[in-house]
């Protein structure tokens, strides 16, 4: 699988498993396991999605080295910055997955008091010195969050997860990541389904024909010939090997121009500024 090279000299598989509202229990386990077989190896979850132990049972029970398998976490609650509750969080999704080691740990949302993320991400660059965690970074993290973090930071994040897709191309955000040499991982490829409607839809469907691709290959290749790491989700195998193909897909400058177009710096999940998902 290609990979991108991070700030760290650590390799992240450039496609992936995006596991939001993939359910804990059967499903979790039967999809990663199903991804596994096709040829996934990089599975991004999070504390929020309640599938860390399934996700980490299939890694294992799939007789995959681990060192083939490239997997994302992310800490959800801040608790105000309490350290020892913070390690609790941390030390939980490490015995839920039980793969050993996470290859990525994210802070999930940005809290409005920069102290409590300098906080965290203190924490993080702990866990990282002791090997736990091979990288850090974060997730929906806007300029100036990054900016505070970067006054007391020791360790650069290595990615910055962000909501990305034909209709909010983050053309700001994605040029200061460039120029930080931060990982931009793209979430949300599919705008909520907004992809699958109106005008964008067309232009999509049109571009897709000339390559006879569908319209979410169309999205996952446009942000890969861009230097995005692409993790949709899907429980369905079909539309995973669909997505994995993808990987495959050459657009010519003037397609990924064309989507580029279809930008209206809308957001469909939350507002970075304006959230509580973090309490
Ligand atoms: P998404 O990947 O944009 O869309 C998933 C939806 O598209 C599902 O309803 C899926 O349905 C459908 N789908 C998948 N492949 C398809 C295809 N080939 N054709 C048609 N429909 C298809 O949305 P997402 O799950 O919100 O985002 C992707 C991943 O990003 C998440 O799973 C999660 O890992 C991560 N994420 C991170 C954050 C964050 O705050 N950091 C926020 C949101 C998401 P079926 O499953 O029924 O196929």
């Amino acid at each position: 699988m290609e990979t991108y090279t991070l700030n760290n000299g650590k390799k992240i598989p450039k496609f992936g498993l995006g596991t939001f509202r993939v359910e804990a229990g059967a499903s979790a386990y039967e999809t990663v396991m199903m991804a596994l077989k096709m040829g996934y190896r990089h599975i991004d979850t999070a504390q929020m999605y309640y599938n860390e132990s399934e996700i980490g049972r299939a890694i294992s029970d799939s007789g995959i080295p681990r060192s083939e398998i490239f997997v994302t976490t992310k800490i959800q609650k801040h608790h105000d910055g309490d350290i020892e509750k913070l390690k609790e969080s941390l030390d939980l999704s490490l015995s839920k997955l039980n793969i050993g080691y996470i290859d990525l740990m994210l802070i999930h949302w940005p809290n409005p008091q920069n102290e409590v993320n300098a906080t965290i991400w203190q924490l993080l660059e702990d866990y990282k010195r002791k090997g736990l965690f091979k990288s850090i970074g974060v997730s929906n993290f806007l300029i100036h969050h990054l900016e505070s973090l970067f006054k007391t930071a020791k360790i650069m994040p290595a990615v910055n997860q962000v909501e990305f897709h034909p209709l909010l191309t983050q053309v700001a955000l994605k040029k200061y990541l460039k120029a930080h040499d931060i990982q931009m991982i793209s979430y949300g490829p599919f705008a909520r389904g907004k992809v699958f409607e109106g005008k964008a839809f067309e232009a999509l469907e049109k571009i897709g024909q000339t390559y006879d691709a569908t319209v979410a290959q169309v999205i996952i290749a446009w942000g890969l010939n861009q230097g995005v790491v692409m993790i949709p989700k899907s429980v369905h195998e079909k539309r995973l090997l669909d997505n994995f193909n993808a990987q495959n897909l050459k657009l010519s400058n003037e397609d990924i121009e064309k989507i580029n177009g279809l930008n209206q710096g809308k957001k469909y999940y939350s507002d970075p500024d304006n959230n509580i998902n973090y309490l």
